[in-house]
C-alpha cells in the first residue's frame, strides 16, 4: 500500500495519516511527541515507520516555518527555540522521500479546503491561541514575512489585558482557549477531566448566569475575529478549527448569534451574512494531517 504521509506534530501528540490519491485516509497512527529538535525528528521517523511506505511526507508544526528551507524555529511548545532547525533536510536524509514542512495552521487550512471542496476559505484556529490560515482563490496566502492570518494579535481593546506579544487588548486575550479557561476558571481551578470550553458551554446551556456572560464575551471575541477577516479578504467560508472547535454546533450557534447582534445596527454588515458563512471543522477528520499529506504530495 502506498500513498502520501501527513504528520500533525502537536506539543504532546503527533498524528500521522496515510492518504490515497483522492485524499482519503487509509491509515492513521498517534504517538507521544518527544521534545526538542532531535525528539521531533525521532517522533516523525517513528510515525512514518508505523504507516509504512509513503511516496512523500508533509508535516505541520506549531512554530515559525521557513518553507523554502524546510526549517523551523520558535516552536516553543516543542522545546525548539533559538536556531533554525533544518527539519526537512534531516528527515529527507533519514526517510529517503521528499519532505515538506509548513506551519500547523496552514496545513489545517489546506486540509479544510480538501475536505470541504471550497477553494476560498479562512480557517480560524481557536486553540491555546488564536490564528487564521487563508486560502484565497485556491492559493495559500503566507504573507511577505509569514505573518498572514495572525489575527490573534489584532488589538481591539485599548483597556484590555496585556498580550504575550507585548500589545494590549489583542483578540487572543479574549477569543482563545487560554483566555476562555482563564475567564471561566480563575486561579488555575479545574472541572476535573472536562475541558474548560466544554464545561463553560454546558454550564451556560444549563442557565448559569456567570457562564452565559463568559461564553458570550468569548463568542463576541471570536465574532470580532470573523468580522475582521471577512472585511479584509471576504472569503466564501470561515471554518472554525482548533481545540475549542470540538464544541461543534454550540460554538457555531454562539458565534453566529454574536455576529447577528453585531449586524443588527448595520444594514451593510447584515448584507454580508457573516453568520451564514461559519462552519466547524468535521470532528472526526484529522484535518491538519490530511492537509500536510496533500502539501507533501504537491
Ligand atoms: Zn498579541
Amino acid at each position: 500500500m502506498t500513498g502520501s504521509i501527513g504528520l500533525d506534530i502537536g506539543a504532546t501528540k503527533t498524528l500521522g495519516v496515510l492518504v490515497d490519491a483522492e485524499g482519503r485516509v487509509l491509515d492513521q497512527v498517534r504517538e507521544a511527541t518527544e521534545q526538542g529538535a532531535d525528539g521531533v525528528v525521532r517522533t516523525a521517523e517513528l510515525v512514518v515507520a508505523h504507516l509504512g511506505a509513503g511516496s512523500s511526507v508533509g508535516l505541520g508544526i506549531p512554530g515559525l516555518v521557513d518553507v523554502e528551507r524546510g526549517a523551523v524555529k520558535h516552536a516553543v511548545n516543542l522545546g525548539v527555540d533559538g536556531e533554525w532547525v533544518p527539519l526537512r533536510d534531516e528527515l529527507e536524509a533519514r526517510l529517503g522521500v521528499p519532505v515538506a514542512v509548513e506551519n500547523d495552521v496552514n496545513v489545517a487550512t489546506l486540509g479544510a479546503v480538501a475536505l470541504s471542496g471550497i477553494r476560498d476559505l479562512v480557517y480560524l484556529s481557536i486553540g491555546t491561541g488564536l490564528a487564521a490560515g487563508l486560502v484565497l482563490d485556491g492559493t495559500l496566502r503566507r504573507g511577505a514575512t509569514g505573518a498572514a492570518g495572525e489575527i490573534g494579535h489584532v488589538p481591539i481593546d485599548p483597556l484590555g489585558a496585556v498580550c504575550q506579544c507585548g500589545q494590549r487588548g489583542c483578540l487572543e486575550t479574549v477569543a482563545s482557549g487560554r483566555a476562555l479557561a482563564e475567564a471561566w476558571l480563575p486561579d488555575g481551578a479545574t472541572d476535573g477531566d472536562t475541558p474548560p470550553a466544554q464545561a463553560l458551554f454546558a454550564a451556560a446551556a444549563a442557565g448559569d448566569a456567570r457562564a452565559i456572560e463568559v461564553r458570550d464575551r468569548f463568542a463576541a471575541g471570536v465574532a470580532d475575529a470573523v468580522r475582521t477577516l471577512c472585511l479584509a479578504v471576504d472569503p466564501a467560508t470561515i471554518v472554525l478549527g482548533g481545540g475549542v472547535s470540538h464544541l461543534g454546533a454550540p460554538l457555531v450557534d454562539a458565534v453566529s448569534d454574536a455576529l447577528r447582534a453585531q449586524a443588527a445596527s448595520s444594514p451593510f454588515l447584515a448584507s454580508l451574512d457573516l453568520a451564514g458563512r461559519i462552519r466547524v471543522v468535521p470532528d472526526d477528520q484529522p484535518v491538519a494531517a490530511i492537509g500536510a499529506a496533500l502539501l507533501g504530495r504537491s
